[in-house]
């Protein structure tokens, strides 16, 4: 029945608030503009993509037609920062942090063993299951980066298993030295910098490095995203997360997309990143909140100029949520965003962070993705924090979840 693959137009009406962050610059239909609400409001998605939006009244016509009922519909999330390529888990080691207990079972480390250990299958399993996850909380597009493997073989494998769930697929070979490398840091970037790179780089798009004490110092974060780099990857850079350090320093000299974590700043960093015209300063606020730790100050970089996403740092040790909701709720609640603030960062502040023009807004002709709340503004993600508030999630106009 051919009729069933012939495309359709759908119109969602009655939309109580739809969040636009559409682009002020209409000829260009370039990045995302900024955090823009409309109330009584109607969208029109064909061919996969935003074909118009306004108010309900002037809405045009179409094949099908969705009565939003009031409820309010946003971009879908952008979840930048996620690294979902590994196996086993690490509750217990959750459990002993929050009891205050030590804990030596291995950490990063044992996550790496039980990766390089696990068959294809079963970390294709895992991340079809964490990116269903995401999909149902409204994440329609998200990061994943390797680096739990860090050999040559299994750095390969993550790149290329990421790469069948997402087009954001980050190598991150300089993620943490692993044991067989032990007093020889060098010696392991050279591989990261060299043999790894050669077997990840066709399967990628970014290249990431933990820059902070105990893993990776700026000259050695220098050299990976150089090569990177060359190797025709983007570079995007973990920094200043336990401490003060080079990290932002590396990313704006680099043109990195993104710093990420950005808990520790000087006054340098603010400014250097103010000044970058195209870092993004990306947040990830379910760390701090799963590992006890104190939040970054995002005022202080919002009042400088400062471009802000939220991610979710998704991994098995500092942080397994896969919850973009949470993470807004958090920014509100525990960094003093506003919830229109956090919204942005989460949708169109993650776009920038990917350096993509077609998601995180919904202007007209970017792609049909988007998120129905069982709630009438934006605001009630923070509002009603942990009720699973999306009902709906569109992606390239199709209903998906
Ligand atoms: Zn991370």
């Amino acid at each position: 029945m051919l009729w069933q693959y012939a495309h359709v137009s759908l119109l969602i009406t009655n939309i109580g608030e739809l969040v636009t962050n559409a682009p002020r610059d209409a000829v260009s239909v370039s990045s995302p503009g900024p955090f823009e609400a409309i109330a009584d409001a109607a969208i029109v998605l064909d061919a996969g993509l935003v074909a118009w939006s306004g108010p309900a009244a002037e809405a045009p016509a179409a094949d099908e037609v969705v009565d939003a009922a009031g409820r309010a519909v946003l971009p879908g999330f952008v979840d930048s920062h996620a690294h979902l390529v590994f196996a086993g888990e690490r509750g217990a080691e959750f459990a002993a942090r929050m009891a205050g207990l030590p804990y030596s079972a291995g950490g990063i480390r044992s996550t790496v063993a039980a990766t390089r250990a696990a068959r294809d299958d079963v970390l294709r399993s895992n991340l079809a299951r964490l990116a269903g996850e995401m999909l149902a909380q409204g994440t329609t597009t998200f990061e994943c980066k390797s680096g739990y493997g860090l050999t040559v073989a299994d750095e390969a494998r993550s790149v290329t298993l990421a790469g069948e769930v997402t087009p954001e697929v980050t190598y991150l070979g300089a993620h943490v030295v692993p044991a067989e490398f032990d007093g020889d840091v060098a010696r392991y970037v050279d591989l990261v910098c060299g043999e790894m790179l050669a077997a990840c780089a066709p399967s990628a798009k970014w290249v990431d490095v933990f820059c902070e004490d105990g893993a990776f110092g700026a000259d050695e974060a220098r050299a990976v995203l150089a090569a990177g780099e060359a190797a025709g990857l983007q570079p995007r850079i973990h920094a200043n997360q336990l401490g003060p350090g080079p990290g932002v320093q590396v990313a704006v000299e680099a043109g990195a997309a993104s710093a990420d974590h950005c808990t520790f700043l000087s006054d340098t960093d603010v400014d250097a990143l103010a000044a970058s015209g195209g870092t993004v300063a990306t947040l990830l606020p379910g760390v701090e909140f799963s590992t006890r730790s104190p939040y970054p100050d995002a005022q202080r970089l919002l009042s400088a100029g400062v471009t802000v996403a939220i991610a979710s740092d998704c991994n098995p040790g500092s942080c397994f949520t896969s919850s973009m909701p949470l993470c807004v709720a958090l920014a509100v609640r525990e960094m003093r965003m506003t919830t229109a603030e956090a919204v942005w960062a989460a949708t169109a502040g993650g776009a920038r962070a990917l350096r993509r023009t077609d998601v995180g807004h919904l202007g007209t002709g970017a792609r049909g993705d988007l998120i129905m709340l069982d709630a009438p503004s934006h605001a009630y993600l923070a509002y009603r924090p942990g009720v699973p508030l999306v009902t709906g999630v569109w992606r390239s106009g199709e209903r998906v979840a």
